[in-house]
């Protein structure tokens, strides 16, 4: 495998950082994922504005302009032959002395990019069984809209579900309400018929896959509110569903143990899973 790591090309076990990167020491980094399906990248004007957001909400100077990072991402696919799976791009601060403030100007920012492939069959077969989730709180600082590589807490909640049995963790406010995911967004579908998802502000992750999902949705003329949904709500729900650039639209079956409506993939979470590909922005 083939990694790209501050504008050179090299055999994955060759690449380096710094260990005074700033990514390294505090986390000071951004990331994004962008699935890559038959070849193209899904969603990659979204993808690449949500990272310059993030960068620019950090402080942090793009390591690369929006032209060159695009060809570093066909580049990484080609390299590396990668026909279905998803490229992570990390972009830190840079290297500099540990020291908690930024550091001088003159740092530059790393860049390193990877791609990974993946067998979309086996995506496919999850979905046909549907997934369960585990609810804990949540415990995550107050700006999770900025998409950081600080994610520990986002990773003792996903090995708290692992280890309950689940697939996802579903993180709580103090409130009761479903915030998001570990690394996905949070969906339930009423018995009524209408979508239900967590508005956007600085508590939750605006997805990718979530937006693009809201324009597919609005295309089927189906009803969506964007807004804070209970658990309560959540145990009595028709169908759910999370979102993400690697899971896509994922049926939930399960929460905490207890059944999602008929205890099976719900026929509307597969049919926006079915067509989630022919709405999505793909690039060659
Ligand atoms: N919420 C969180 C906390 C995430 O980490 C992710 C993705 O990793 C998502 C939501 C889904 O975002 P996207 O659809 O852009 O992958």
């Amino acid at each position: 495998r083939i990694t790209y790591v501050n504008g050179q090309y090299v055999p994955s076990r060759d690449a380096m950082v710094h260990v005074e990167d700033r990514g390294y020491q505090f986390a000071d980094g951004v990331y994004e994922v962008c699935e890559v399906f038959h070849g193209a990248l899904i969603d990659e004007p979204r993808h690449l504005e949500r990272l310059a957001r993030s960068l620019a909400e950090l402080q942090i100077d793009a390591p690369l302009g929006q032209g060159a990072l695009a060809i570093v991402l066909r580049e990484i696919i080609a390299r590396n032959k990668v026909a279905n799976g998803y490229i992570y791009i990390q972009a830190t601060r840079g290297v500099a002395p540990r020291d908690h403030a930024f550091p001088p100007k003159c740092v530059r920012p790393s860049l390193v990019v990877t791609a990974r492939t993946v067998d979309p069959e086996k995506g496919e077969m999850t979905a046909r069984k549907g997934v369960t989730v585990a609810t804990m709180p949540d415990l995550r600082w107050k700006r999770v809209d900025i998409k950081t590589i600080s994610l520990i807490a986002n990773v003792l909640a996903r090995q708290e579900a692992k280890e309950r049995g689940a697939y996802e963790a579903w993180l709580i406010d103090s409130d009761g309400m479903v915030v998001e995911g570990a690394a996905s967004n949070a969906w339930i579908i009423d018995r009524s018929g209408t979508i239900i998802t967590r508005h956007i502000d600085h508590f939750v992750l605006r997805g990718i896959t979530r937006t693009t999902l809201i324009d597919i949705i609005a295309a089927e003329g189906l009803k969506l509110e964007e807004r804070r949904f209970s658990l309560d709500e959540a145990f009595s729900a028709q169908e759910a569903f999370i979102t993400g650039a690697t899971t896509l639209i994922m049926p939930v079956v399960g929460i905490d143990g207890r059944k999602i409506g008929a205890g099976a993939p719900g026929p509307l979470a597969q049919r926006l899973r079915a067509i989630f590909h022919d709405t999505a922005v793909r690039t060659l």
